[in-house]
């Protein structure tokens, strides 16, 4: 999963950048309205945590660029606690969900996951697929209870397929979900990746749809 990070303030962009990071997101970061536009009209971001008060281009501005344009990623606005109009303006311009300033990490990291989950039409934290729990409060994952020792990189693939399981996911879609936007992109990695994901789940739950890309296959529903 991929998030976007649009916070001016130094220290609270490095402390959102540094807990994302370590829940297992790939983040990216713009520090002014004009960077964090680009990126959001340009990448496809999972959720994007936008700071309302920023140079150049206010977030209630940049989040309504994005909705007019057909931009429908979650959004997390960030706002100052005496500015409730902001709350407002935000949620009428397409927020998703905000979190008021100062804010405990582990609200902005619960919200995130919960706009994350419901994006891909997940109701609760658990996600199941056959055998394969995976939890994404903890972030971890495991198969017929037994705990999946999974690099990060192997937990991100996982978590990508099992939000989105049951649809074809394409080599294209995951690079561009499991990597920020310095990482030089090679789809044969993801092959690579995918090769070691399948021997550490031990069943065989990802299929691979020739020319299409990759299925995470949930045989407990739908049959
Ligand atoms: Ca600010």
């Amino acid at each position: 999963m991929r998030i976007l990070i649009v916070e001016d303030d130094p220290n609270l962009n490095r402390q959102l950048h540094e807990a994302l990071i370590g829940a297992g997101y790939v983040v990216d970061r713009a520090f002014d309205g004009d960077e964090g536009h680009f990126l959001g009209d340009t990448e496809p971001y999972d959720a994007i945590v936008l700071d309302v008060g920023l140079p150049k281009l206010d977030g209630i501005s940049v989040l309504e660029r994005w909705r007019r344009d057909g931009r429908l990623m979650p959004v997390l606005i960030l706002t100052a606690r005496d500015r409730w109009s902001d709350k407002v303006a935000g949620i009428d311009a397409g927020a998703d969900d905000y979190v008021t300033k100062p804010f405990h990490i582990e609200e902005v990291l619960a919200r995130v996951r919960a706009l994350i989950r419901r994006a891909a039409g997940h109701a609760s934290s658990d996600i199941n697929c056959g055998p394969l729990r995976l939890d994404t409060k903890a972030s971890k994952a495991t198969v017929n209870g037994t705990a999946l020792k999974l690099t990060s990189h192997e937990y991100r693939l996982l978590a990508y397929l099992m939000h989105h399981k049951d649809e074809i996911v394409s080599r294209t879609e995951l690079i561009e979900h499991l990597y920020d936007q310095d990482f030089d992109r090679d789809s044969n990695t993801i092959e690579v990746f995918v090769g070691r994901l399948r021997r550490k789940i031990g069943v065989d739950l990802i299929e691979t749809v020739r020319g299409l890309g990759y299925r995470m296959r949930d045989e407990t529903a739908g049959t």
